[in-house]
């Protein structure tokens, strides 16, 4: 999938980076929804965005107001000039969305994650011109997200973004939705021309953690930020503690720093390409060591299986991480990263030996069945 997309041919008004889009997690009253936007629209936002049919994790809960909603959507669209998003989920969501001449269409991350579902979609967008934004799927699988995004443009939708709203895990987190950052990172690498958009909202599950998550975004490059926002969230019926007032965003926009992708200044440019051919030249001694470590645990698996000892001596392993955080630290390292990067040496060491036993014992089987 080779293409570009930009911001600038979806009629939000887009003229710099971050395209802003912001408005509550649901519909819930006409008042709600106009109120709302119209305090938006006094900040300067690019698209509002509510949620009209809401996916709910246990029964009960609001789900949404559905098709009587989607006409607060036009007052909205009358009144402030503002375009607006909603989450489709349905084939049926999307021929009511463009009935009531929705601009664009988002596809929530419990929807990217099942393809019948996804590829259900994409057969209703066939021949339709409306911008989609996909986002991410709650378990961290990238595949399954690109997969979404690719039959989507299989469709013919060629105005496309991605939605990095954050990975659900079992383990309590400070993050509603871990961001897993290097995910986002990945499609970028796979999809250059996607435009990539961060929700800190549903990363974040609260409002203190989202300048610094919008700003970890810009920083990162992505090109939009989708904010949720309520006249009035401590009365949201979703996700009311998450949700900014439409001042607080205001606050948290005039916070953000834009950095640039470049800079025009020759001499800041030298000096990071030489800092940059260091890195070059530290990467390529470690990757020549972790070669080399890898030679040496391969020498081990073979003398591991002469000798008829277990591959993994739990003491062994316990050493490690603690003579390598010790020393790690002391040299300003976090212990976090030394254990993760420690249990990823480890699992590939363990790879190589398990490997080169396999190889010693048919080496083994072979000449004792010449012997015969
Ligand atoms: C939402 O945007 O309100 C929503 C339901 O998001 P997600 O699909 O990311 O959970
Ligand atoms: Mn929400």
């Amino acid at each position: 999938m080779d293409f570009k997309s930009t911001f600038a041919d979806w009629n939000v008004g887009f003229k710099e980076r971050p395209l802003v889009i912001s408005g509550p997690c649901g519909a819930e009253t006409h008042e709600q929804v106009l109120t709302t936007a119209k305090q938006l629209k006094l900040q300067g936002i690019n698209l509002f965005r509510a949620g009209i049919w809401k996916p709910r994790t246990r029964p009960g809960s609001f789900e949404g107001m559905g098709e009587t909603a989607l006409g607060w959507l036009a007052d909205v669209k009358q009144q402030t000039g503002l375009p607006v998003t909603v989450e489709v989920a349905t084939p049926q969501h999307i021929e009511l969305a463009l009935k009531y001449n929705i601009d664009v269409l988002w596809i929530g991350a419990r929807t990217t994650v099942n393809p019948f579902q996804v590829q259900e979609l994409a057969s209703a967008l066939k021949g339709v011109n409306v911008p989609v934004m996909v986002k991410n799927p709650v378990n961290p699988d990238l595949a399954l997200w690109v997969g979404a995004i690719e039959r989507i443009y299989k469709a013919g939708i060629k105005k496309l973004a991605a939605i990095h709203r954050g990975f659900s895990s079992y383990e309590n987190s400070t993050y509603r939705n871990k961001p897993n950052w290097e995910i986002p990172i990945e499609l970028r690498r796979q999809l250059p021309g996607l435009p990539l958009i961060c929700d800190p909202s549903h990363i974040c599950g609260n409002t203190f953690m989202l300048l610094y998550i919008s700003q970890f975004a810009l920083d990162l490059q992505y090109d939009g930020l989708m904010l949720e926002s309520h006249f009035n969230p401590s009365a949201a019926l979703s996700d009311a503690k998450q949700q900014l007032t439409p001042e607080q965003l205001e606050e948290l926009l005039s916070k953000l720093i834009v950095r640039n992708p470049t800079t025009d200044n020759a001499l800041a440019l030298s000096k990071l390409e030489d800092l940059r051919d260091q890195i070059d030249e530290v990467d390529d001694q470690i990757v020549t060591l972790l070669a080399e470590r890898m030679h040496i645990a391969r020498l081990i698996g073979e003398y591991k299986f002469n000798h008829n000892i277990a591959v993994l001596q739990p003491e062994r392993w316990e050493e490690i991480v603690r003579t390598r955080t010790l020393s790690g630290v002391e040299k300003k390292l976090t212990e976090q990263f030394i254990l993760s990067l420690y249990t990823l040496i480890h699992k590939e060491s363990i790879y190589q030996q398990t490997q080169q036993m396999e190889k010693e014992k048919d080496a083994e089987g072979e000449s004792k069945f010449s012997n015969h």
